[in-house]
């Protein structure tokens, strides 16, 4: 019990701060294996704890590593420890730090100078350890790694929303996009003036993707509502020539529903706020907005100035990715036509939904959307079935109609993002892909929606935690392989050590029979329902074998629960099949495919189109990029043409496709990884709450994967820092000598024995000292005292 002799540092848990800390006033054995400890703290408040080893209190670390740029460099791996550790350095205006592999980044809540041309130049041609955790740091390492064979990189940034994904993404993407030969007199701010058209067209995705993908939520003012993948592409003179970006399951639902206190997608506001007086007259839309049922549920915007101005930019980039004002107009046009068919009025006689014949709105959407009113109504009110010897046709009450009505705009909406998607792609590919067919190699830079959970938790959510959920697993992977290849190349002995596989989660959800195959299942029959599906779930999923990752909750009944990598999160089943169906009626989609405004069709088609090609055949890259592997052509439209011999895509099962076709992309690419960490719900600048934090280091596996990356000896030294560091702890005779490059390895053996320090808790390698834990600390305190 050494480690908990008096003067010991230890972490008290608190139900405020998470951990205080105290130190070891008295330590005594209580029985044969139970110690009982009396506890000072700060305040000299005395506490007793009785436990077994195990149990008691973690162990902290010597001050002089408390707040290291590296968390794997800690003595004691405990929680406490970490999250000290990040808040220390937060305290600090250090916001990024490093955890093996990984960057971890605390959002600041403010404009920091940390960005600056300066800042740009001292990283570049520098390796991780030698300045400062930043990002910049990771995106060099990346770059580096990238030039020095042509393998393909991905930088995939994580954390829960508002955490600082999308910024940090952004700035990685700018570092790495700047010209590479001329980098030394690069400067930051030459992306407006002198920047290359492909650095132009890059920095342009940003504004275009950003206000039809993103909308003001509850926890942030800027929040993507999709996820991205972006490939930076090379040629073999490292030299960017182009970019791709895939997206993955945008938000439909907030089209046609917002909280109060969250709103639509940006373009909305934007475009009322941006369009002169007489295009928003010609379009039947006003400056003030708030008359739109799509925009007046949700919060008002504080933001009006900055809408015009945004709208502006977005414009610009528009612009530059080569969508000429014309084609704007048509966008507009059908961003337009959403609005108003938001507003088609629905009312009911008896059981019957009713829309008046010469509603106003519903003229003015179907003038922009180019399809005949009556026949809209027709089937907007009413329902078609066929079965096989009959079409009936059955009358739909106002909600219903409402529901049709709404599931149209969420279907052109989204059907629109995809063609934006595919526009900017043309752009950055080069029209005739000439651009990408000379790219050689990549940096792939993940923006991506971390682990969620709250209240209530849907369909969304499922997706979403599914996502990381495959991340994570590939992450373990990753690092556990990286570990295991340090310990061959030192040539130390050790045994596999076993970590907490999340491979039945994954299974759980994926497998043949899993939740998404069910859902689907129940999906596909007409008179499938929500309560069904769970029911299938129970009968199908609930058994011993599940018994780890799959629950039934005791006290929410149209639910059930899987056990993450992060914490056991509870579904609420309401919804999920609706959901995963995501379609409009038939008559509708023929409706629309039909239309006479030309662009609706061209959109239609791109967004349609993708769809079922994927679902025929592998994705392809649409012929344009020929070396560079695809991330996988995602997402949506919800539907495949008119065949009924077409089987109809659901979203999950879109999802899981495309997801798949990413995570094999990210198995041919070395992984960097960013977590970014919301340091408070409030969006307050240097404010730090402990608890929070801990819950995100929980939910991103953050102490999980420190251990795989060390385990078993989770200090790493190499022998001239060790030496350089601990020498003094040897007694020098004639005063401690200049020393040697080949005496490091010597002066190292000399310390361990110096400090007696067990064989069995340190390995010389060839090149580093493997310590476990603990060592370092006891280090630390024979040489504070030595000092
Ligand atoms: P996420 O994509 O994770 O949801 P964002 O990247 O949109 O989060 O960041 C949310 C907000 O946090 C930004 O709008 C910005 O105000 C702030 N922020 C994030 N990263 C930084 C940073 N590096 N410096 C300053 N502010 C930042
Ligand atoms: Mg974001």
């Amino acid at each position: 019990m050494t480690t908990y002799s008096p003067g010991s540092r230890v972490w008290l848990e608190d139900s405020q701060e998470g951990w205080i800390p105290a130190e070891v006033a008295s330590c005594t054995k209580a029985s044969a294996d139970t110690f009982t400890l009396v506890l000072t703290d700060g305040d000299g408040k005395e506490t007793t704890v009785t436990g077994a080893r195990d149990s008691l209190p973690h162990l902290r670390n010597p001050e002089l590593l408390e707040s290291a740029d590296d968390l794997a460099t800690l003595s004691h791996l405990n929680e406490p420890s970490i999250l000290h550790a990040v808040q220390t350095r937060y305290a600090q205006r250090k916001i990024y730090t490093y955890s093996g592999i990984v960057l971890l980044a605390v959002n600041p809540f403010e404009a920091v100078p940390m960005y600056t041309p300066e800042i740009v130049q001292q990283y570049i041609g520098r390796t991780k350890g030698e300045l400062e955790p930043h990002l910049f740091a990771i995106a060099e390492d990346a770059y580096a790694a990238m030039a020095l064979d042509g393998k393909g990189q991905t930088i995939i940034v994580s954390g829960e929303s508002g955490a600082g994904k999308t910024e940090s993404a952004k700035l990685v993407m700018r570092f790495i996009a700047a010209p590479k030969s001329p980098r030394i007199n690069s400067d930051m701010n030459s992306f407006v003036d002198g920047a290359s058209q492909v650095e132009q067209q890059i920095q342009a995705t940003n504004p275009i993707l950003e206000a039809f993908g993103n909308a003001k939520t509850t926890r942030n003012d800027n929040s993507s509502r999709f996820g991205k993948y972006i490939q930076l592409l090379f040629d073999t003179n490292r030299q960017i020539v182009g970019a791709r970006v895939r997206t993955y399951l945008l938000e439909r639902s907030r089209l046609s529903y917002q909280t109060q206190t969250e709103r639509n997608y940006h373009i909305f506001y934007q475009l009322c706020a941006g369009l002169p007086a007489d295009e928003l007259k010609e379009l039947g839309l006003d400056a003030d907005y708030s008359k739109f049922h799509y925009l007046n549920q949700g919060g008002p915007s504080s933001t009006e100035l900055s809408d015009r101005d945004k709208f502006h930019a977005m414009r610009d980039a528009l612009g530059i990715v080569g969508i000429d004002a014309a084609k704007q107009t048509s966008i507009f046009q059908l961003l337009a036509a959403l609005l108003h068919l938001g507003n088609i009025g629905v009312t009911q006689t008896r059981s019957d939904a009713v829309i008046e014949d010469d509603d106003p709105s519903m003229l003015h959407a179907m003038q922009y959307l180019g399809v005949d009113a009556t026949e809209f109504k027709k089937w907007t009110i009413k329902k078609q079935i066929i079965t096989r010897s009959d079409k009936i046709v059955t009358t739909l009450t106002a909600p219903q109609a409402v529901g049709v009505r709404d599931s149209i705009a969420r279907f052109v909406y989204a059907c629109l993002f995809e063609w934006l998607v595919t526009a900017v792609n043309e752009s950055l590919t080069g029209k005739y892909g000439d651009a990408a067919s000379r790219a050689e190699t990549y940096v792939g830079v993940l923006d991506i929606y971390g682990f969620e959970h709250f209240d209530k938790n849907s369909f969304e959510q499922f997706c979403i935690n599914y996502a990381n959920e495959k991340l994570q697993h590939e992450f373990n992977t990753y690092v556990f392989k990286l570990a295991q290849e340090d310990y061959v190349k030192e040539k130390i002995n050790w045994t596999f050590i076993d970590f907490d596989d999340n491979q039945p989660a994954i299974d759980l959800m994926e497998g043949k029979l899993g939740i998404l195959a069910l859902l689907d299942e129940e999906s596909r029959l007409p008179l499938g329902s929500d309560a069904s599906f769970l029911q299938k779930l129970n009968t199908q999923l609930d058994k011993p074998a599940n018994k780890a990752v799959y629950k039934m909750p005791k006290f929410a009944n149209a639910a059930f629960t899987i056990a993450h990598y992060a914490l056991d999160v509870t579904y609420a089943v309401d919804g999920f099949l609706e959901k995963n169906r995501d379609t409009v009626p038939e008559e509708h989609l023929t409706l629309l495919t039909s239309s006479n405004n030309a662009f609706l069709r061209e959109v239609l088609d791109t967004a349609l189109h993708r769809v079922s090609a994927e679902a025929a055949d592998p994705p392809s890259p649409g012929g344009v990029v020929s070396k560079i592997p695809d991330p996988g052509r995602t997402s949506l439209a919800g539907t495949t043409g008119r065949g009924s011999s077409v089987k109809k895509p659901t979203l999950g099962s879109i999802f899981k496709g495309s997801l798949g076709t990413l995570m094999d992309m990210l198995r041919m690419t070395n992984v960097h990884y960013i977590r970014c960490l919301k340091p408070n719900q409030h969006k307050m600048a240097w404010e730090f709450s402990p608890l929070q934090v801990l819950a995100q280091l929980r939910a991103a596996g953050v102490l999980e994967t420190i251990r795989i990356s060390t385990a078993g000896y989770p200090s790493r030294w190499t022998f001239e820092d060790f030496a350089r560091r601990y020498y003094i702890l040897i007694h020098w005779r004639e005063g401690p000598p200049l020393i040697k490059r080949e005496q490091f390895k010597r002066l190292c053996v000399l310390v361990v024995q110096k400090a007696a320090i067990d064989k069995s808790r340190y390995q010389m390698g060839e090149t580093k000292l493997f310590l476990r834990t603990g060592v370092l600390a006891t280090l630390e305190n024979l040489r504070s005292a030595k000092l």
